[in-house]
Formats: C-alpha cells, structure tokens, sequence
C-alpha cells in the first residue's frame, strides 16, 4: 500500500517497481487536484530517468527469467479473474476517486467506466484462457510436416494512458498484456492518475502476480514518457494519447524496430439519414458530444444533418443542450463536469474564438457559466457551432471539449465525403430507421468503430482503435489481445527418407550412402 500521510494527511503515492513501493529518485513528488476545486487531493512520486532503468530492468528480469510467461493460460485466466473481483468489491470507491480526479460525472463513473472497466477485466479473464496455439491445414508440401502457431508473449511492454478514461483504459492495457504473459512498465498520465494507480495497489494487495511482472511509474510524459518509449530493453510500446504524441513515439521506436500501438486521436462524425427518428438521435448526438465534456477520443464532433432537417435539428439540440445540468461531478444529477484543467479551458476557448473568426454561427454556449461554484474549477458551457463548413479548422482539428459542429449537407453521398475528409478515422454515428441503409453508410466510413443508432459503443469483445492518423493496430477483442504476442510457426517433419528430405534438392547425399 502506498496511502501514507506525507507532511500532511493527502496520501502518498510511491512508484511500484519489482513487488515494492519505492520513492523516487530524490523522493521528487507531484501534486494531483481535483479539477472541480482545486483542492490538492494526492501527492504522487515523480520517476527519474533512473527509476524507469529500474523498472524496465525488473520488467526485463521477470520476462526473461520469471515464471508469468509460461504461466499456463488457464492459471493467468484465474488471476484475471481474481483481479477482476477486487474491481468489483471496490467499484463505489473506485468511481468516486475517478470523479474527484478527472472530474468526471459520478453517474457515468458509477453506471458506466467502472462497470465496464470491470467487464473488460472479466473478458480479458475469459480471452486469457485462449490456449496460445492455433492449428494450420495439414502440410503435405513438399514433405509431410505437423505445423501450427504458437503465440508468445511480446516481451517487456511500456504501456502509457491518457488523463481522460483513465481507469477503463488502465484496464484494457493491464488485462491484454497480463492474459498473454507479458510484463510490463505502465505509466497514467500525471493530470489524473489515482484511479490507475489504486488498480496497481489492488493487484499488488491480491499478492497474485510474480515480482517484477507489473511496474509502476508516474511522472512527466516528456521526461518518463518518452524515456521508456525509448528504452533498449522494452520490447512493445502501447500508448493511448494525443496524436501529436503518437507521432513523436513513432519516431523514438523507429531505431530499434519496436512494436508500436497507437490509439489517438479523433473528430468523429454523427451522421443524420433523413429518416431518422429525431427524437433518439437528438440525445444521441449531444450524447456522442457532451459525455465527459467532449472529452473522450471517439467524441462525435462533427453532426452532419441533411438540409431539409437542418433547421429543425438545430433548433432541437439547442434546446436540448439549454436542459443539460453542468455542475459538480460528484453530484448525482451532474450531466457535464468541468474540463481537466484551467489550460485545456483556454485551449478549448481558443478554438471558439476561432469557430467565430472562421465564421461559424455560435447557436449556445461558448462562454464560461456564472455562480460560484464555476469560479473554482474550469468549467466552459456546452457549445454548439452551426453552418460549418467542414474544412475549417474546428472540424479538423481535434478540440477535446464541450464543441459540436454542425454540418449541413444535400446529398447522402455528400455527407460520406466529408465525414471521411479528416485525417482521422476513430468512430462514428449513423442515425436511421432503416437499418440496412444505415449499414451502407457504415461500410463506406472509413473508422475503427462505427455505432448505428448509438455513439459510444465500447465493446470489450470487439476491437478497438483508429484508421488514419488515429492509431495503429486495435485493442480488446481477440485482434488487441493479439498486438501482444508474436506468432511462431513450429514446424514437425515427418519426412524419414532423405530423398524425401527438402535439404535433397541442395545436398547430394555423401557417396554410397542410400536411403
Ligand atoms: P497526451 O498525448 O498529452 O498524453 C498521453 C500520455 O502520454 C500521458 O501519460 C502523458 O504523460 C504521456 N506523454 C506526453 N508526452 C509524451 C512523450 N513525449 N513521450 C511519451 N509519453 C508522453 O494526451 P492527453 O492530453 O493525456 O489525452 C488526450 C488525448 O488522448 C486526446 O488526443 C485523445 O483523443 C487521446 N485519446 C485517445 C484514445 C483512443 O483510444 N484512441 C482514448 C483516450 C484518449
């Protein structure tokens, strides 16, 4: 356990290397607020460059001399799954730390990301038990050989999360990479790290892991962060974060080959068929939008509505939006929080100063609301931006706030085009009643994830990620627990004659020997 009081009674913190809770180097330290008050609510150890050598080294140990590699399947499917339960049995707590955190809504925090952090835990249990062997059709070429596919672990993993989503996506880079045997370094960012690291202390309480197998470290992304990414002896890089950043990872792994996935960033589209069934896609769209203040990655940014509908459906969000209850997130009735920090508010309000100077109509928000409780966080009003053209910079580039484009456009194909027309490709929407119609639409947009009917479709069964410049390579699913092995072909020959050998079209057997 790490919660100690350190001068005063916030807890503390420390990096979790090789089975112990360690200060850092110089016991350097950093501050976590919640973002709804200000109010200092952690203290959080601050890895050197020497810290992250340490971890990777005891992550490096466990994988090359530690049992979890070739821990059979079925046992690490039971540690999952054991995991999963200290998830459960500590759900509430777990919700409300998040909330305080990253000042997200306690009713999302409570009836979705931890629920559906702990399913993930649960499917990651269940995919675990995948025996790492896959049969190949029978060989008879050109001699008769047995041949199948063995999964191995990919090695020492450096896994780095984003502030947004911060407990479920700890989830989905711990549970893979666990299930298939790997160890790892695992860094949360800096602006909301304590439900990730209570997920490290649960593991570590469960006492179920090997020494070494799960190493903690916290700290700046551009000092830790790209220091492991670096790091000669991490086999495997899976960041979740800004696209900017995955493009800088990229490059560090380049030298040494490393295995890189990358789940960025998105400016995904909601697109309304002119039969849609407004009274669902209305909440569906500000749904896809405003969840967490639009700051999810899959946020769907970008409405594009048919002109026939545009002043109808315009009207209709605004209204809605008008109804949205923007407050503490540790309220039960909170419908949109604060943004994680007062400098992601000015980045937010940036770009609506330059939705006005581009020419958008501003149809509400805007503007930071008035009252007290507004004052000590960094709260920003639901947005909505109509008569957009989707080629200026507020429908390209990605906000990461309470900012909805509107998109007017006359013919379906015409929507398609400029839903695409972006250099990401992460999620998407398609609202209509005629489902198969729907599926056309889908088919044609070029993401990873594309909802009918809904936004926000996480499916731990499903695989997860980005076309373009949102990522590379997909997690959950079978394709994400698959990013963490390397496919070996083993190859059993049958062949006793020597004529029959491959090696006998290049080797003359030695003079009177014969068969
Ligand atoms: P970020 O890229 O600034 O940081 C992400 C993580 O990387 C943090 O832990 C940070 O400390 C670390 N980091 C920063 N610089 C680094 C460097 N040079 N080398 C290595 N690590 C570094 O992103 P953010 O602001 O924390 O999160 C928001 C972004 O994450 C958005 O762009 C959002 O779309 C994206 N995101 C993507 C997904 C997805 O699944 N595709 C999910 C959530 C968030």
């Amino acid at each position: 356990m790490t919660l100690e009081p350190v001068e005063s009674d916030v807890p503390y913190h420390r990096l979790y290397i090789n089975g112990e809770w360690c200060d850092a180097e110089g016991e350097r330290t950093f501050e976590v607020t919640e973002p709804a008050s200000g109010t200092l609510i952690a203290r959080v150890a601050s890895a050197s460059t020497a810290d992250v050598d340490r971890a990777v080294a005891a992550a490096r140990d466990a994988f090359d001399n530690g049992p979890w590699p070739h821990t059979p399947h079925y046992e690490r499917a039971r540690i999952i799954h054991k995991i999963a339960d200290l998830i459960e049995e500590h759900a509430f707590d777990i919700a409300e730390l998040e909330s305080r955190d990253g000042g997200v809504p306690i009713r999302k925090t409570t009836y979705n990301d931890i629920p559906l952090a702990l399913h993930m835990m649960r499917v990651f249990g269940d995919l675990a038990r995948r025996p790492p062997y896959e049969p190949m059709p029978w060989n008879d070429f050109p001699t008769l050989s047995w041949n199948f596919v063995w999964r191995d672990p990919f090695g020492v993993c450096a896994q780095i999360i984003p502030w947004n989503y911060a407990f479920p996506m700890a989830v989905w880079k711990l549970g893979p990479a666990l299930a298939t045997g790997n160890t790892i370094v695992f860094k949360p960012s800096s602006l909301a790290p304590l439900s990730a690291i209570r997920l490290v202390q649960l593991i570590d309480e469960s006492g179920l892991l090997p020494r070494g197998t799960l190493n903690l470290v916290t700290g700046p992304g551009g000092e830790v962060g790209e220091y492991m990414v670096g790091h000669p002896q991490v086999d495997k890089i899976a960041f979740t974060g800004s696209t900017e950043v995955g493009r800088k990872i990229m490059a560090i792994a380049a030298p040494h080959i490393k295995k890189v996935t990358l789940e960025l960033g998105g400016k995904s589209p909601s697109i309304l068929l002119p039969d849609a069934d407004l009274d669902k896609a209305i909440d569906g769209v500000l749904f896809g939008m405003f969840y967490h203040a639009g700051q999810l990655c899959e946020a769907g940014t970008r409405c594009f509505v048919p002109a026939t509908l545009y002043d109808e459906v315009v009207e209709r969000l605004v209204a809605r939006t008008r109804q949205l209850r923007l407050g503490d997130p540790l309220e039960l009735e909170t419908d949109i929080g604060p943004l994680i920090s007062f400098k992601q508010r000015e980045r937010v309000e940036s770009y609506i100063k330059l939705g006005r100077e581009e020419g958008a109509r501003l149809a509400i928000g805007g503007g930071r609301p008035v009252g007290e409780l507004y004052e000590r966080g960094p709260y920003l009003e639901p947005t909505i931006f109509t008569h957009v053209d989707n080629r200026w910079r507020i429908a390209q580039e990605e906000i990461f706030g309470p900012v909805l484009c509107v998109i007017r456009y006359e013919e379906l194909g015409d929507a398609i085009s400029m839903a695409n027309d972006t250099m990401y490709g992460l999620a998407a929407s398609v609202w209509s009643r005629d489902l198969q119609a729907a599926i056309e639409v889908a088919r044609r947009i070029r993401s990873g994830t594309v909802g009918i009917n809904e936004h926000h479709v996480l499916n731990p069964h499903a695989p997860f990620g980005g076309f373009k410049e949102s990522g590379i390579g997909r997690e959950m699913g079978v394709a994400g627990l698959l990013e963490y092995t390397e496919p070996k072909h083993i190859h059993v020959d049958f062949q006793q004659k020597r004529s029959g050998k491959i090696w006998w079209d290049a080797l003359l057997p030695p003079e009177n020997e014969h068969e």
